[in-house]
């Protein structure tokens, strides 16, 4: 039998030169000399894809040879960046012609500053995607993280998109210990939500399938942000895995505390996967009430669900063409709920998982907590 293979995330540092509104990473850094080796990347599986993060993974200055070893077990690598490091991406580039890369820009200039703390950080992530552009480098996108602050940007940063031919993904606000946060929340669902709605009605209007089904992952977007149940169930830690820093696998980077299913450091990929602690992250998963809509739990569970995108997709295409019907939010009943005021504000807040009053986990080792407070001078 053919072996099946994984989707993996490898998070290669916890370290970040950006300070975004919506993450504290950057204030819990991993200890260089902690951060996951090659010898350990080696013990990875065999992957249909593999995206490669951070923190800010252009930090690692052997970034190429991770990519050069994980192209020998995976299929298609993305690696997300702020795009700040333009030299270190157009080489890491150059030598992986095939490499995916995913620049996260979080509005216009100015929002964009204001959000991820930046300086100049625009017009160095920009000039990075338009120098990959004219070397004609074919895989490359970039990401957003709606928020109140930035929405209004949506529309026109996806048109941006489109005029230099690239890919566009987009999240919203999450909490958990890879964030470093709990206090992130929407607070002005409809507006966002209406940005939503437009950006859907522009992915629709498209010619690209794959734009279309982005559609549907923003109308979930919509529902998450409305904290409602996932549109599609999670499967996270059954053929998808994500690794920290320090070597431990983890279902996803949603949770609030850090869930390992054992540390690849120190046993076999084999014995780790098929152990009796990954068995009680995959129950915990089972009844994970979270509720995320993150590509990384999204996009292998559109693929294994492909009917309910789908069905979606064609109805809204059928409404398109025959009917000259756009999509509305207000398909999403909680919208139109509480747009009537059978909702409040407060209920749906409570549905979120922010949380004012919690303590935000690092998922940090004892050394790399130590180094930050010796660092601190405490
Ligand atoms: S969101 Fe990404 S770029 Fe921003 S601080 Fe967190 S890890 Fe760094
Ligand atoms: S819903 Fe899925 S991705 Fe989110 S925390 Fe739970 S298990 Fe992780």
């Amino acid at each position: 039998m053919a072996e099946k293979k994984l989707n993996g995330t490898v998070i290669v540092t916890y370290r970040c030169n950006a300070k975004c509104t919506m993450c504290n990473r950057y204030k819990a850094p991993s200890k260089p000399e902690e951060e996951i080796s090659i010898e350990t990347i080696k013990k990875l599986p065999k992957m249909y894809f593999t995206n490669i993060t951070g923190g800010e993974p252009f930090i690692r200055e052997d970034l190429s040879e991770i990519v050069r070893e994980l192209y020998k077990k995976s299929d298609r690598i993305v690696i997300s960046t702020n795009g700040f490091f333009t030299d270190r991406i157009i080489k890491l580039c150059e030598e992986f012609p095939n490499v995916g890369i995913r620049i996260s820009i979080e509005g216009l200039e100015e929002t964009n500053n204001k959000i991820r703390g930046l300086e100049d950080g625009y017009n160095k992530g920009y000039s990075t995607l338009k120098k990959l552009v004219e070397m004609k480098h074919p895989d490359v996108g970039f990401g957003m993280t709606v928020q109140d602050a930035n929405a209004k940007d949506l529309v026109l940063l996806y048109k941006k998109s489109n005029e230099l031919n690239m890919e566009f993904a987009t999240a919203s606000l999450h909490n958990s210990f890879y964030f470093v946060e709990s206090k992130n929340i929407i607070k002005d669902r409809l507006m966002v939500a209406q940005e939503f709605e437009n950006l859907i009605n522009e992915l629709l209007k498209s010619n690209s399938p794959k734009k279309w089904f982005r559609a549907y992952f923003n109308h979930g977007l919509i529902n998450y942000i409305f904290g409602q149940k996932r549109l599609l169930p999670c499967d996270m830690a059954f053929d998808t895995f994500f690794i920290d820093p320090y070597g431990d696998v983890m279902p996803c980077n949603g949770t609030k505390e850090k869930e390992v299913m054992g540390n690849l450091n120190n046993e076999t990929w084999e014995e780790l996967w098929n152990s009796n602690q990954a068995e009680e992250v995959r129950k915990k998963v089972r009844h994970c009430d979270r509720q995320c809509w993150m590509i990384g739990s999204v996009s292998p569970a559109m693929h294994k669900y492909i009917w309910k995108p789908a069905t979606w997709v064609i109805k809204h295409k059928f409404l398109n063409f025959y009917k000259k019907k756009k999509y509305s939010m207000y398909e999403n009943k909680i919208v139109q709920d509480y747009k009537e005021g059978k909702v409040t504000k407060e209920e749906l807040d409570k549905c979120s998982t922010c949380d004012l009053n919690c303590v935000a986990q690092d998922g940090l080792s004892e050394e790399s907590k130590k180094a930050i407070s010796k660092a601190k001078g405490n």
